[in-house]
C-alpha cells in the first residue's frame, strides 16, 4: 500500500522545527507529496491541480499552530478543503414532500444498480417509507429475476415487468401499481450497458420526461476510478443528476473518485455501497471520505 501522507509530510517538514511560518519553499515541498498522494488515490489530475493551488493560497503565511507539526497543519488544511469541496454535510434524498416519490437509478452494467435498489429499499423502509421495486432493464431477463429475488428476500413488492414491455410504459404502469399496493416510493432499476451509448441515453431521457422522477441517482463503481468520473460527467450532462451512489467502497478504492465526481459534476454524493449485502449502504459523509483519501 502507499506510504501514509502524514509520514511523508513529516519527513518533508522535519527540518522546520518549532513554530515557524509555512513559507513558499516548504509548502511547495509538502504540496508535492500531497499531489502524489492525490493521484495515487485516484483524484483526477485537473482536480488535484486546482485543489493544490487553493490549498497553497490558504496555507501561505499561516503560523504553524503550537499543537500541530507543519505536516499535520498541511494535512488539516487539505482535509478541510476536501470536506468543503465534497459538500460539508451528508445530503439525503429529496422527495419534495410528494406523497408518491420515485428514484431513478442509472449507471453502467455491473456498477451495482440492482444491488443498490435493494439496499435503498431497506433504507427507505427504515425511514418509514413504503418502497416498490421496479425492474426496467427489459433487455436482460436475468436483471429482472435478480430484482425479484431481492424483493422476495427483503419482503418488498416488485412490479411484474416483462421483457416484452417498453421501459417507459413499465414506469408509468408501476406508478399506478405502487399506489394500488399502498407503496409510496418507486425504485426504478433502469437498464445499463457496458459502455455509454446514445440509445441508452435516449431511453433514460424518455423515462425522465415521462414520469418526472423525484431523484435521479447515478450508481458508479468506485473501483473504476477515473472512468467513474468520466461516466458521471456524461450522465450528468445528459440527465442532470440529483446525486451519486458510489459502490464497492469496501474494496481498496481510496475514494479519489468521490472528490473528482463532485468537482466535475457539482452533484452531491449521497450514499456509498460497502458490500454485497442489502444492509451494506452508508450515508456519504464528506469529512470521513476526506480522511480516507488522505490515507
Ligand atoms: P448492475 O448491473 O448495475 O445492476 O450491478 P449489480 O447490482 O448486479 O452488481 C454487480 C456486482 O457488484 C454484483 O456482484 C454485486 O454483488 C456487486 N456489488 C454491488 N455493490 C457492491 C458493493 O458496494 N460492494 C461490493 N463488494 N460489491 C458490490
Amino acid at each position: 500500500m502507499f506510504e501514509n501522507l502524514s509520514d511523508r509530510l513529516d519527513s518533508v517538514f522535519k527540518k522546520l522545527k518549532g513554530h515557524g511560518t509555512l513559507n513558499e519553499k516548504n509548502i511547495d515541498d509538502g504540496l508535492k507529496q500531497v499531489r502524489m498522494a492525490l493521484l495515487e488515490a485516484d483524484v483526477n489530475y485537473k482536480v488535484a491541480k486546482s485543489v493544490i493551488s487553493d490549498i497553497k493560497e490558504r496555507a501561505l503565511g499561516q503560523e504553524v499552530m503550537q499543537s500541530l507539526t507543519p505536516g499535520q497543519q498541511v494535512i488539516k488544511i487539505v482535509n478541510d478543503e476536501f470536506t468543503r469541496m465534497m459538500g460539508s454535510e451528508h445530503q439525503g434524498l429529496n422527495f419534495d414532500g410528494s406523497s408518491l416519490g420515485s428514484i431513478m437509478l442509472i449507471g453502467l452494467q455491473g456498477s451495482g444498480k440492482t444491488t443498490t435498489a435493494g439496499k435503498l429499499a431497506l433504507y427507505l423502509r427504515k425511514e418509514g417509507r413504503k418502497p416498490f421495486l421496479v425492474p426496467v432493464d427489459v433487455y436482460r431477463p436475468a436483471a429482472i429475476d435478480q430484482l425479484k429475488k431481492i424483493g422476495q428476500q427483503l419482503d418488498v413488492p416488485v412490479f411484474e415487468s416483462t421483457t416484452e414491455m417498453k421501459p417507459l410504459k413499465i414506469c408509468q404502469d408501476a406508478l399506478l401499481a405502487a399506489r394500488e399496493q399502498g407503496c409510496d416510493t418507486l425504485l426504478l432499476d433502469t437498464a445499463g450497458r457496458l459502455h455509454l451509448d446514445e440509445e441508452l441515453m435516449a431511453e433514460l431521457k424518455g423515462i425522465k420526461q415521462g414520469i418526472n422522477p423525484s431523484e435521479i441517482l447515478l450508481v458508479a463503481d468506485a473501483m473504476t476510478g477515473q472512468d467513474a468520473v468520466n461516466i458521471a460527467g456524461s450522465f450528468d450532462k445528459a440527465l442532470d443528476l440529483d446525486g451519486v451512489v458510489l459502490t464497492k467502497m469496501d474494496g481498496d478504492a481510496r475514494g479519489g473518485a468521490a472528490l473528482s465526481i463532485k468537482a466535475v459534476t457539482g452533484k452531491p454524493l449521497k450514499f456509498i455501497g460497502v458490500g454485497e449485502k442489502s444492509t451494506a449502504l452508508e450515508a456519504f459523509h464528506p469529512d470521513r471520505m476526506a480522511s480516507r483519501i488522505l490515507g
